[in-house]
């Protein structure tokens, strides 16, 4: 029987993840993998972890060895750009090796940050956080840098804004919106985060342009802003996360948000040519519309989809409510689908229960504030969206209400739901449960 030969491009969460899904599929398959980097499979979601010394080094994020892919069977080829793709001939072009056929092909091509659109972009001392091996060389730089611009409060923003801090670096914040990760948070959830910000030294610069990188031989010497001139020894770019179909574009159809169209098996509008990860766009689960730049663990979910599918066999992506939570300042933050300003931005209606709790029993040693909102649909009340900020467990309630959502489960459920109580880990009164009630008591108040 003829061998398939399945080649993925990238080789991030999306590539790794269908890569390995091809191989379990299909032991006989001849499975590929090109990647620009000189590395596949380390957890870039750790870097800011790093840079801000709660993680020692950068070893710690490799999750495998290149021998280890090689002993299962998947053949990857580092620093080796897939510059052009021919559907029609199957092909793709590959930096030194000319053109390579293909039976089956997933586009695992990632994203690319915003570009910031001023002049200055070129200067040297900007640092776009992605590649681990640049990381490692950025983090000397950060030893001797007094000054640090972080430009954009984005997700990465909140995390590389928190690490420089840590890391006792001068940092000012610069971002258009009135408030940290304004274009998914709440002004409420972000206001903690905000103060803890300024307690550790953190400069915000919100509602400010970004105007210009002003260089001095070549280098970045400051950021101008509509604002003034803020000095700057190093600037971290955290611009938004766009898909990357510098290979796909005029090959597949692609959709209004920019990442490639694929159906629940993450089959492009090509037969036989599969994408995943944050090249691609997926339906929200409650909206319907399609959204992309989610995270790593829903890359590598979309990889494991598409490499099953591309070997032959059978799953399928469910659409996404998409649970997230982070570290920011001294708080964690999180939430699923909507908070309060998407929802109005979207034109949701909701119906909003919120409460401020306790993670443990409010006698026992380390008890924190936990405060969460919860939007639930008008009339039927079943939930559609939730943020929450504290310091304990937020990760855990954010997972939990991204189910909730996903079935069904109304203010009703939550407001009379059971819940663990031992001091140590939990309160007598789960506060999801006592935001529901409050929804539900404002409705007859
Ligand atoms: C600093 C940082 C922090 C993060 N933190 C989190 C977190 O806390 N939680 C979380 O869930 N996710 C996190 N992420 C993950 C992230 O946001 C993405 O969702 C994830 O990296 C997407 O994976 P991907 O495989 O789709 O794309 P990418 O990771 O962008 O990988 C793309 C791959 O494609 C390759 N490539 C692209 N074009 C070509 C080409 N033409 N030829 C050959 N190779 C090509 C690249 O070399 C790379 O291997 C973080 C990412 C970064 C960078």
């Amino acid at each position: 029987m003829a061998t398939t030969k399945i080649v993925v491009v990238g080789g991030g969460a999306g590539g790794i993840g269908a890569a390995g899904a091809a191989r379990g599929t299909d032991k006989n398959a001849d499975v590929v993998v090109y990647t620009e980097y000189e590395d596949a499979a380390y957890s870039p979601c750790g870097i800011p972890h790093v840079h801000g010394k709660e993680i020692p080094d950068f070893q710690s994020l490799f999750l495998a060895t290149k021998d280890s892919y090689r002993e299962a069977g998947i053949d990857i080829h580092y620093e080796t750009a897939v510059t052009g793709l021919d559907v029609a001939k199957k092909t793709v072009t590959v930096a030194g090796q000319g053109e390579v056929s293909w039976d089956r092909l997933v586009l695992a091509t990632g994203f690319t940050y915003a570009d910031p659109g001023v002049p200055g972009s070129d200067l040297e001392g900007l640092y776009y956080v992605k590649n681990i091996r640049q990381a490692m060389e950025w983090d000397k730089v950060l030893d001797t840098t007094k000054v640090a611009v972080v430009v954009e409060a984005s997700p990465l923003g909140l995390e590389m804004v928190t690490a420089l801090a840590h890391r006792g670096i001068e940092t000012h914040v610069v971002d258009p919106h009135p408030w940290a990760l304004a274009e998914a948070t709440d002004p409420d959830i972000a206001a903690p985060v905000e103060e803890s910000w300024a307690e550790m030294g953190v400069k915000m610069h919100f509602n400010t342009k970004l105007e210009a990188f002003v260089g001095e031989g070549g280098r970045v010497r400051a950021v101008r802003t509509d604002q003034g001139e803020l000095p700057a020894d190093l600037v971290v770019i955290c611009t938004k996360k766009r898909p990357n179909t510098t290979l796909a574009a005029g090959s597949v159809k692609i959709g209004s948000t920019g990442g490639i169209i694929v159906d629940e098996r993450m089959a492009t509008s090509v037969p036989g040519v599969y994408a995943a990860g944050d090249c691609i766009e997926v339906p929200h689960g409650v909206s319907n519309v399609p959204i992309q730049g989610l995270s790593g663990s829903h890359a590598y979910a979309q990889g494991k989809v598409a490499g099953t599918n591309a070997a032959g066999g059978q799953r399928a992506y469910q659409p996404v409510y998409v649970p997230w939570g982070m570290v920011a300042g001294k708080w964690v933050i999180g939430g699923v689908s909507f908070g309060e300003t998407l929802a109005t931005a979207l034109g949701i209606p909701y119906v909003l229960g919120q409460a401020t709790g306790i993670s443990r029993a409010r006698y026992y040693p380390g008890v924190k504030k936990v405060k969460i909102k919860l939007l639930a649909e008008p009339g039927s009340l079943r939930l559609i969206g939730a943020q929450m900020v504290g310091q304990e467990g937020i990760k855990e309630r954010a997972d939990f209400l991204a189910m909730c959502v996903k079935t069904g489960i109304t203010l009703r459920d939550l407001a009379f739901m059971e819940n663990v109580y031992s001091p140590p880990i939990g309160a007598l009164n789960e506060p999801i449960a006592v935001a529901a009630q409050n929804g539900l008591a404002s409705l007859t108040s």
